[in-house]
């Protein structure tokens, strides 16, 4: 008899925020794999759970999934949790899954929260079509080029955000985006200072820089879908400035000045100058 493997959510701040079944599959499997044990081990007290944990992270996953599966296979049932939420969602688990499928064991999911499902549901954007980017790159350069190949999709997109670089990055978005898409910044949801505003990116960027306590905590940020209406209305406005533009300066100094002006792609703005 080969054991389960289940992916048990936990919690994202609110201890209440488990699932009763969660709770009887950590009480009653062999193993509970956690990132943190130390983490976890707040979560087990609360909830009587003397279940034997191991440490599992990203940083020991390869390592590990090989002994795991083998476990599995002599008849021991193994959960893996995360520090918050559900497991493999920007955490570790992706590895072992996939490995486990591979040799066909019985995988079981054990739902619950996670940070972008209660951001979405309660941000007021457009919930029937979204992609979800996990965290956005550390370095500026990078980040920036990233925003700007996902500038135009038209769905919610949904960031994890840390709070180190969760200004400079509002301020990112402001330049690739423009000011004038509706964005949702959801901080340190379940938790006592929850806070979800949906605003213009200018007005969240004041928010942030108005108090340094705004900017700590957990964030999730989401931006509404590029608006077709808005980039036909950026187009025509870049086709009537351009050509002024071109006409008294370079044209990499007009194509940032009508990148600013019309909310488009600086590179975009550039190759249509290039071709006047
Ligand atoms: N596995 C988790 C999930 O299902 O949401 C995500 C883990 S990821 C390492 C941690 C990030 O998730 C945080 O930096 C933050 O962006 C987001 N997050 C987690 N808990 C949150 C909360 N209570 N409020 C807002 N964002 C949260």
């Amino acid at each position: 008899m080969t054991g389960t493997l289940y992916i048990v959510s936990t919690p994202i701040g609110n201890l209440g925020d488990i699932t009763i079944r969660a709770v009887d599959v950590l009480k009653n499997v062999d193993l509970v794999l956690a990132e943190d044990t130390r983490h976890s081990k707040k979560l087990f007290a609360h909830y009587d759970i003397g279940t034997p944990l191991r440490a599992f992270h990203e940083h020991n996953e390869k390592d590990k999934t090989e002994a795991i599966i083998n476990e599995i296979n002599t008849g021991k049932s193994i959960a893996i949790i995360s520090d918050a939420g559900t497991p493999l969602i920007s955490d570790p688990g992706y590895h072992l899954v996939s490995n486990a499928k591979n040799v066909g064991l019985n995988v079981v999911p054990i739902p619950g929260p996670s940070a972008l499902i209660a951001a979405l549901t309660s941000s007021g954007l457009t919930s029937n079509s979204f992609t979800f980017f996990g965290f956005l790159p550390s370095k500026q350069v990078a980040r920036l080029k990233f925003l700007q190949v996902k500038m135009n999709l038209d769905e919610t997109i949904i960031f994890y955000e840390s709070p180190k670089r969760i200004l400079s990055t509002l301020k990112d978005m402001l330049e690739v985006f423009g000011g004038s898409r509706e964005v949702c910044l959801a901080k340190e949801l379940t938790k006592s200072f929850e806070t979800i505003l949906r605003d213009k990116l200018p007005n969240l960027i004041e928010y942030l820089s108005a108090d340094i306590s705004h900017q700590r905590g957990e964030f999730v940020i989401l931006v509404s879908p590029a608006d077709k209406i808005d980039l036909i209305e950026s187009e025509r406005q870049l086709d009537k400035i351009l050509p002024i533009l071109c006409a008294e300066m370079g044209a990499s100094k007009a194509s940032k000045l009508a990148a600013k002006i019309t909310g488009l792609d600086k590179k975009h703005c550039y190759k249509r100058a290039k071709s006047l």
